[in-house]
């Protein structure tokens, strides 16, 4: 079954390589997705399965029923693309002035694609059924993972996989992270308030700059202090603005910051902590504060078991050698969600090669990857589900030899 569906996969794969450069050359930004959606639910509705649009908004959920009774699992992938202006000299650049593909979202969508087509070929002989999520809005908080939940793409689901394609690893290599694999990032903003004056009489004056120095001094206590050395945050001050006049002393100050961390206590902790720090600073100084913290994606957590599954499965497929562990990103991405809900795991496929100048990182104008890495996307998805509905139980390397040896 393994061989005859990657067989297949293979001799659809022009088509989805097709597929991603039409989504490269035409991209669309997160919460403007327009046509993407409409050319994902025509290709799905034409293989015959169950399509849902407007999920959450702009989300398309596909639903490939097999024709034996057993176990939902969910695939997802993102289609949106970033306000950035494609600089590579390729025949699919973006013919969008300003709107690029330039983190593999188009190439997301069309592996997942592909796994949908060669699933629903062989309907009759699954036991279970697949959740197509094709999201939109991943880029940007609060993004469309949460909508698309709270319009139900997760009823009934048993277990959720995504994939990102990975410029840092090398094609052919597919990267897994245990437990937290991906940070919550968080923004903050401080208005620092006092009364300006005349530079030459600060005696009359409440001055908001060294207030808002001090209180930048004083956040950087939080981490070395106050979070357990064994977890991990971050707190960075990114802008600070205050005065326009070097003998003038401001009326205001303007601080704006991130927070990165793993676990939600210590994600709550901090943002208490920085209202504390800010409130007693400005005091001392007579100075008021207006404080705002805003929450961004939550940490990413990979369901240990469900990680070690797809890892061994992805060590049949490619090699030992093939398949990497990552450590931690403290970049955010909101699958999170989903693995709030349902257990699941979120692996990183490379699609780094020098020889197609895919070298550049993710959001670079000159960001490209190695398209094959649709076909292990693809091929890791439609194992990982044939192995959940068999329990763990797959027999990869004897199905793929079997066939093989012919
Ligand atoms: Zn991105
Ligand atoms: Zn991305």
């Amino acid at each position: 079954m393994l061989q005859q569906l990657f067989d297949r996969l293979r001799e659809i794969y022009p088509r989805l390589v097709e597929i991603r450069r039409d989504l490269h050359m035409y991209p669309e930004i997160s919460f403007e997705e327009v046509e993407t959606p409409k050319k994902i639910a025509r290709f799905l509705t034409e293989l015959g399965l169950e399509v849902r649009t407007g999920v959450g908004g702009r989300g398309v959920v596909g639903i490939l029923r097999g024709e034996k009774p057993g176990k939902t699992v969910a695939l997802r992938a993102d289609f949106d693309a970033l306000p950035i202006q494609d600089e590579k000299e390729v025949p699919y650049r973006s013919r969008i002035p300003g709107k690029m593909h330039a983190c593999g979202h188009d190439l997301h969508t069309a592996a997942l694609l592909g796994v949908a087509a060669v699933l629903s070929e062989v309907k009759e002989q699954l036991a279970g059924t697949v959740v197509f999520i094709h999201q939109f809005a991943e880029e940007l908080a609060p993004g469309g993972a949460k909508p698309m939940i709270e319009d139900g793409c997760l009823d009934g689901v048993d277990v959720i996989y995504g994939a990102h394609v990975w410029a840092g690893l090398p094609y052919g290599t597919v990267g897994f992270c245990e437990g937290y694999a991906m940070a919550a990032a968080d923004a903050f903003e401080i208005e620092v308030t006092g009364r300006g004056g005349h530079g030459a009489q600060p005696h009359l004056t409440v001055d908001p700059l060294v207030t808002a120095s001090q209180l930048v001094v004083n956040l950087q206590n939080i981490v070395s202090r106050r979070v357990d050395p064994l977890k991990s945050a971050v707190v960075t001050v990114g802008s600070f603005h205050s005065g326009e006049a070097f003998n003038v002393i401001p009326h205001s100050a303007h601080l704006k910051g991130t927070v990165r961390t793993f676990d939600e206590d210590v994600r709550s902790m901090v943002e208490e902590w920085i209202g504390q720090v800010v409130k007693g600073t400005c005091e001392q100084m007579g100075a008021t504060a207006k404080y705002e913290y805003r929450r961004g994606y939550p940490a990413l957590y990979n369901h240990v078991e469900e990680t070690r599954r797809v890892k061994r499965l992805a060590e049949q497929l490619f090699g030992t050698g093939k398949v990497t562990n990552m450590e931690p990103v403290m970049g955010g991405e909101d699958f999170a969600y989903y693995l709030q809900k349902v257990p699941g795991t979120f692996f990183f496929v490379g699609g780094g090669n020098p020889e197609l100048d895919a070298v550049y990182p993710h959001h670079h104008p000159k960001f490209d990857v190695d398209e094959r890495a649709m076909l292990v996307i693809g091929q890791l998805f439609i194992t990982a589900v044939l192995d959940y509905w068999a329990d763990g139980k797959l027999k990869v390397e004897e199905s793929l030899n079997r066939f093989k040896a012919q």
